[in-house]
């Protein structure tokens, strides 16, 4: 019988990927025309160790709670999510305790590692194109005092593997020419060498073609229904074409892998943060930012792709719809223009596509990786703002775990990988 995974973002298709690898019998299903075509399109593109922290952190309840209803907030929680999202909301909050904080952060340092060491063996083993550039991720403070916070945060992390470097603010120009115009603003910055960049969408695609290549039973455009179980065994999946039955199913349908499993009775503690991002050619910009960076005070992230810029960055609690909301991309475009002004000579929107997606949170911020109740039903979701960063590390524990090998990073303590969902 097959082994399904459901849904080829750049999770699923990692998991199917190493599924493949350790001799399953794969089935991908995706309900798009191929894989990476929702979140894991236009996201930031940055494979960042240096961002494992999760946004449950000390002092965010009251943050969100003082932006609320503000349309330019950085975190923007709308007041029609509030009710369905309030165990969720209870649970994000415990998280931002700061020893669970601390915990989760090094969990997701952990996998983010691993993770870096899989997509390295993946692309040489099938040499997939995806715009890879390694000069590192340049963030940047505008108050010393924040750069201090962030400075210390750093440090507890490098004692775990994180790799940074703070930057004076001469070195920030020379390292990125394009923030000349704004070094006055600056305080400095934290130097991320060992983070990339690369296009997650175009390595989605590669992956599902090698995937195919060695095996695998790519089915695109086929949306699942329903998983079904009987007694506490997953039997099948039932999709708009037929039923497919198997013993083993994982669930990586990002945001939806939530309300595909209330049907079974499953709760799964992962709720959409809807994030946007604009892309552009860089065209005639010859001083664009080669460095990836990150501003901190403006919150939005900057990075070359191939011939493309991107800019991204936003954060709004809003439910399923994942209809960009202009007003949030001309925040984001306002601030990258403050940081690097040359780029209003450079940027017309009509010639840009504007984009959003859904960021799959859970409250602890950590992906959920793990069997349900349900015997052989299995659930690798739910990586919020690093899924691109840990997609290959955790196709590769879920596969182990399924194996029943353990996984080749030492467990955390919890939060990453649970054995029982619900
Ligand atoms: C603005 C923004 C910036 C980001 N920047 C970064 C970054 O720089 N670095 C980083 O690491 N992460 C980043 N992220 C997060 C990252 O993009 C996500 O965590 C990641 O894409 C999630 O991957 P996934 O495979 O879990 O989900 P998805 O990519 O959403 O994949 C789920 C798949 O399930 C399919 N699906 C859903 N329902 C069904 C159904 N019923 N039947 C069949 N198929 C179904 C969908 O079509 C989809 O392909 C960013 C996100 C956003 C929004």
């Amino acid at each position: 019988m097959p082994t399904i995974v459901l849904g080829a973002g750049a999770v699923g298709t990692a998991t199917a990927w190493y599924l493949r690898q350790s001799g399953h019998d794969v089935v991908l299903i995706d309900r798009q025309a191929d894989a990476g075509m929702e979140t894991s399109w236009g996201n930031g593109g940055v494979i960042h160790a240096s961002e494992v922290e999760p946004w449950s952190q000390p002092g965010m309840p009251m943050k969100i709670l003082r932006w609320l209803g503000q349309e330019n907030a950085p975190m923007l929680l709308r007041y029609s999510a509030i009710p369905h999202i309030l165990r969720w909301g209870i649970d994000f909050a415990r998280n931002c305790a700061p020893e669970q904080f601390r915990e989760n952060a090094k969990a997701n340092l952990r996998l983010a590692l691993h993770s870096l060491r899989c997509l390295e063996e993946i692309g040489a083993e099938t040499g997939i194109a995806y715009d890879r550039a390694t000069r590192g991720v340049l963030k940047i403070y505008r108050s010393r005092e924040a750069l201090d916070n962030a400075e210390r945060s750093s440090e507890f992390l490098a004692r775990f593997g994180l790799l940074f470097e703070r930057v004076t603010i001469e070195r920030c120009v020379d390292m990125e020419p394009a923030l000349k115009d704004t070094k006055s603003t600056l305080a400095g910055a934290l130097y991320f060498a060992r983070d990339e960049v690369g296009d997650s969408n175009k390595f989605a695609q590669g992956l599902a073609a090698a995937c195919a290549t060695r095996g695998v039973r790519c089915r695109f455009g086929e949306t699942v229904r329903q998983v079904e179980v009987s007694g506490d065994q997953v039997r099948a999946i039932v999709t708009d074409r037929e039923r497919i039955q198997a013993e083993t199913v994982v669930v990586s349908l990002g945001s939806f892998t939530a309300p595909m499993l209330a049907q079974n009775g499953i709760r799964v503690p992962i709720y959409p943060v809807k994030g946007v991002s604009i892309t552009f050619a860089r065209d005639a910009w010859n001083s664009a930012p080669n460095v990836p960076v990150i501003d901190d005070s403006k919150l939005f992230g900057i990075v070359a792709i191939g011939e493309r810029m991107r800019v991204s960055g936003s954060a709004e609690i809003a439910g399923y719809d994942a209809t960009p909301a202009l007003s949030r991309a001309k925040a984001i475009i306002d601030n990258a223009v403050f940081t690097f002004p040359e780029m209003r000579r450079h940027f017309d929107l009509s010639r840009s596509r504007v984009w959003a997606g859904l960021r799959p949170v859970s409250p602890s911020g950590t992906p959920i990786i793990g069997e349900t109740r349900i015997r052989g039903l299995w659930i690798n979701a739910g990586h919020g703002h690093l899924g691109w960063t840990l997609s290959c590390g955790s196709g590769q524990v879920v596969a182990d775990l399924i194996n029943g090998r353990n996984p080749d990073i030492s467990m955390p303590s919890q939060g990453v990988v649970i054995r029982r969902v619900a």
